[in-house]
């Protein structure tokens, strides 16, 4: 792959931080958006090997926040733009906190939404850009045999939604849009029983992003390349 521009949202750990790595070590240029800087000690170090990695701070909650980054770059052209922040406020049946799930969705599926919306001339100035969200199996309905985790199941089943319809919206700007489930891995939110590291889901995902096409626009895939059913 020629060297692509790069823009990741939640940058300073788990996943997140598992891209930046492997993009920078391939000699790509990333925007890497984190909450605070102010703790994002590993994200500088790695931003001090590599000099094509640029530290941006986005609260991916804020949708104005999100405009303002995107005119602030108004001329940069992105390649790929994974929208990955996400949050898992635990809930079960007789315990789900309503303001922690309206926060849910603002963080784990409108933001995708806006930042769509905000950097799409930036996308559209790329040869064939491709927009990733990192959704999870856990927003399968097929997938749902144990109940519970109303919160994070809801807020990622929504974003599977919202991301087929910029699939079908984005299409004629010959942008490739896809959800993608890293897997369970072991990172703050998978914990540490999680199947695989971050390593192997990061180098599994950026083979199925490397290799998507628009034909496979608002597809739901796995780390391993395997279609996720709804
Ligand atoms: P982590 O909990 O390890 O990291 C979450 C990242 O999201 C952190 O960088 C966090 O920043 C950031 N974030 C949360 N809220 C905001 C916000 N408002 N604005 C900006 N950044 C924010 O999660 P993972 O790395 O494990 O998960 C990454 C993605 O993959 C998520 O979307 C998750 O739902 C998905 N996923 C993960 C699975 C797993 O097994 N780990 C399984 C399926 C899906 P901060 O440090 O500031 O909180």
């Amino acid at each position: 792959m020629s060297s692509q521009t790069i823009l990741i949202t939640g940058a300073n750990r788990g996943i997140g931080l598992e891209y930046v790595k492997q993009y920078a070590e391939q000699g790509h240029t990333v925007y890497a958006t984190v909450r605070d800087l102010q703790k994002a000690e590993a994200l500088q170090a790695l931003a001090r090997q590599h000099p094509h990695v640029h530290l941006l701070q986005l609260d991916v909650a804020d949708v104005s926040a999100i405009h303002a980054l995107a005119d602030q770059f108004s001329t940069l052209t992105i390649d790929i733009l994974i929208s990955n922040a996400g949050v898992y406020p635990p809930s079960h049946f007789g315990d789900t906190d309503a303001q922690a799930w309206l926060h849910a969705f603002q963080v784990n599926t409108l933001s995708t939404y806006y930042l769509a919306e905000a950097f799409l001339p930036h996308m559209q100035r790329a040869k064939q850009a491709r927009l990733i969200a990192m959704t999870s199996k856990m927003g399968s309905i097929t997938d749902n045999g144990s109940g519970g985790e109303y919160i994070y199941r809801s807020s990622k089943t929504a974003l599977n939604m919202v991301v087929k319809s910029l699939a079908l919206d984005l299409r004629k700007f010959d942008i490739a849009v896809a959800m993608l489930h890293p897997g369970w891995v072991r990172t703050d939110m998978g914990g540490p029983n999680g199947l695989i590291d971050t390593e192997t889901s990061v180098a599994g995902l950026r083979k199925v992003i490397d290799t998507l096409t628009i034909a496979q626009s608002g597809e739901f895939i796995a780390y391993d390349g395997k279609r996720v059913p709804w």
